[in-house]
């Protein structure tokens, strides 16, 4: 064999080529070696696992055990294999007692290929003991342990029953494992290889570039609207999730988008399960739902064609941007990454550090990831570049080039093409005269009045407002009022935004945010650091942002969405024809549609035209399997205009 896996990937899955380092990990492993895979979400994981598996079964070396978090997952997982002809099957609570029953006898005799089950399954005795039967015979082929990363407590979805998994190394210490994941920080890295004791795994890193996504940062103004705006101009009719920080904004954002003719979901951990099940089936199962969520929904959500991932609030950190984000493009489409995001959210996000029970390193970690960040949403400079540099990855694409010399200050002169800042490099301006009126302005009110003040008071002493609240306590007699009238609220805000980003602020959350200087804010005041902030952008992405492979798409003549390559009218009926077909069979087969065929796959029989099967043959997606379920059905349906 000089490619392992090759022939699987064309026989059973479709697929003409590997996607990055999917090739190397797939001989590593199925020659029987461990490896821990770092690889982004949509990046191609499961391949990694699946190949492996299946040519290691059909080497007589049994079965392979997946550990996976999500039981309400698997079953689509499962039905994947199925359609693409793997025996594969899941062992979790929602089987019944008989059909779990047939499942270990199936197990024991080593006839199936991958089983699925979750971490509290796989270690307990009855399970371990199952697989000590398998392991005396030769018939456990490797263990694949995805999302890794919930193993650590850094990691950002910590599950304890990981921990327990040490027992598969300890227990089996010749059976080949695996584990994957797409969270890629060093500190996160190096406790996945100690927990899991992987120390003689080899490590395969992917580069966690998503070129098809375009990432948008803008400030919140009117947020709702503001998402309106970008759902109804760039997302019509697509799939995409919205992400809120709390249930009660859940409830209001999916409320309002539904009221403007959006066809969204509430996903949140208070929900009924029953409800949480049913949206997150529809989210999958139909097209165009939009699901509005707090961070307890996506893992694991493996839906190829989510559009759009917006972020209504800031996350915690740039893992859990990047990692939300990702579930965007899988199936390598353009794609949208928006966030909108304000003082609010900064205010918010320290405090929550600040007042949660955590020791002192671990809030200090916590903030300087936070700080991280505020720093990508600040930039003026490429995002990619700050998400990739921020990874540890080199920047050794394109540069821009020397007539749009970047302002100097920039952290990279990376270019990308593609997200916001390239887009349309924003204005800068120089904030430092107004952050230090600001400050010393804090400085004062504290002085004269002996209390501390919220961002509102503050922003209103320097612009010279007499409000109820500055007459008050005679603030309009402070030194500092109205020295900064000639800014905007808007402007004012930027900078205590950056201010507190760099410490130079401190918010007090336990006094009614109220605001503190802090031994950061003196180099600010003594001007010996500077404040630069990008001109607010008000509000929306650079322009109408449809990828260009889509927007080539548009105005085929059809009622329906644009495929994702550019069709002519007679193939984009086609196309609709075998989605409406697609449709039918998912229902069926109780499947999301994507599982059945990909749109990309769609759209490419609907290109070709096809008149035969072997005309099939070879397009992408289209494994053995499936042309011998499909390929009939498909060219009668395609053919039938
Ligand atoms: P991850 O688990 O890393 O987030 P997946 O394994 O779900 O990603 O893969 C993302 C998508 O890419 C899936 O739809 C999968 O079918 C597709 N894919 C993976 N590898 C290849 C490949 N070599 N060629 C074409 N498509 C691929
Ligand atoms: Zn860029």
């Amino acid at each position: 064999m000089t490619e392992p896996g090759r022939d699987i990937l064309k026989e059973v899955f479709g697929y003409a080529q590997f996607r990055g380092p999917q090739q190397d990990i797939i001989a590593h492993v199925v020659g029987g070696g461990d490896a821990l895979v770092l690889m982004p979400t949509g990046g191609g994981k499961s391949l990694c696992y699946q190949i492996p598996a299946i040519a290691r079964q059909r080497a007589g070396l049994g079965v392979a055990i997946v550990v996976s978090p999500l039981i309400a997952l698997m079953h689509d997982q499962v039905g994947a294999l199925h359609e693409a002809g793997v025996d594969a099957a899941f062992l979790n609570s929602t089987l019944s007692f008989d059909a779990a029953s047939a499942l270990e006898k199936r197990l024991l005799r080593g006839d199936i290929t991958l089983l699925y089950a979750a971490p509290e399954r796989v270690t307990t005795a009855r399970f371990l003991a199952q697989l000590d039967s398998l392991q005396e015979r030769g018939l456990l082929s490797l263990f694949a342990i995805d999302e890794a990363h919930c193993v650590s407590q850094w990691g950002h979805d910590f599950r304890p029953e990981y921990r327990g998994l040490t027992v598969l190394h300890e227990r089996y210490p010749g059976v080949p494992r695996l584990a994957l994941t797409a969270t890629a920080d060093a500190l996160t890295r190096a406790d996945i290889v100690e927990r899991l004791q992987l120390e003689d795994a080899r490590q395969f890193v992917s580069s966690f570039d998503r070129p098809n996504i375009r990432y948008t940062i803008v400030e919140k103004k009117e947020a709702t609207q503001q998402l309106l705006r970008f759902i109804q101009r760039e997302h019509e009719g697509d799939a995409g999730i919205v992400y809120c920080q709390s249930r009660k904004k859940v409830e209001d954002i999916a409320q309002k988008l539904s009221d403007a003719g959006i066809s969204a979901l509430p996903y949140h951990a208070g929900l009924d399960a029953k409800l949480r099940q049913t949206n997150q089936d529809k989210f999958l199962r139909s097209e165009g739902i939009v699901m509005v969520a707090t961070i307890a929904f996506g893992m694991g959500i493996d839906k190829p064609d989510v559009r759009f991932v917006a972020h209504l609030d800031m996350p915690k950190n740039i893992e859990g941007y990047y990692q939300e984000t990702g579930r965007a493009g899988r199936d390598g489409l353009a794609a949208n990454a928006w966030m909108g995001y304000g003082l609010q959210d900064v205010v918010n996000q320290r405090r929550m550090i600040d007042e949660s029970p955590a020791g002192d390193d671990f809030k200090q970690i916590m903030r300087g990831k936070l700080d991280a960040l505020l720093g990508l949403a600040e930039a003026t400079d490429c995002r990619r570049g700050r998400l990739l540099s921020y990874f540890g990855e080199a920047l050794i694409s394109r540069e821009r080039s020397a007539e749009d010399d970047a302002p100097e200050g920039q952290a990279s002169r990376y270019f990308c093409g593609n997200c916001d800042n390239c887009l349309a490099p924003p204005a800068v301006w120089d904030g430092t005269d107004a952050a230090r009126k600001l400050l010393s302005t804090i400085y004062r009110v504290q002085q004269v009045t002996g209390i501390s003040f919220g961002a509102g008071h503050i922003m209103d002493i320097v612009r010279g407002k007499r409000t109820e609240k500055v007459a008050q306590f005679g603030h309009e007699t402070l030194s500092t009022f109205g020295v900064g009238a000639a800014y905007s609220e808007q402007q004012l805000r930027g900078v205590l935004r950056q201010l507190i980003a760099i410490s130079a602020v401190a918010v007090d959350g336990q006094a009614f945010n109220t605001l503190q200087l802090t031994p950061e804010s003196r180099a600010v005041l003594k001007g010996e650091v500077s404040v630069r902030l990008r001109e607010s952008v008000l509000g929306d992405s650079p322009r109408p942002t449809r990828g260009s492979k889509a927007a080539g798409a548009r105005g085929a003549g059809s009622s329906g969405k644009p495929a994702p390559i550019a069709l002519d009218q007679e193939a984009q009926q086609r196309y609709e024809r075998l989605k409406a077909w697609r449709a039918e069979v998912a229902r069926e087969h109780n499947l999301p549609a994507y599982v059945i065929f990909h749109d990309a796959t769609l759209a490419a029989i609907a290109q070709r035209d096809p008149r035969s099967l072997e005309d099939l043959q070879g397009i992408s997606g289209m494994g053995e399997k499936k042309l011998q379920a499909y390929g009939d059905e498909v060219l009668r349906v395609s053919c039938s205009g």
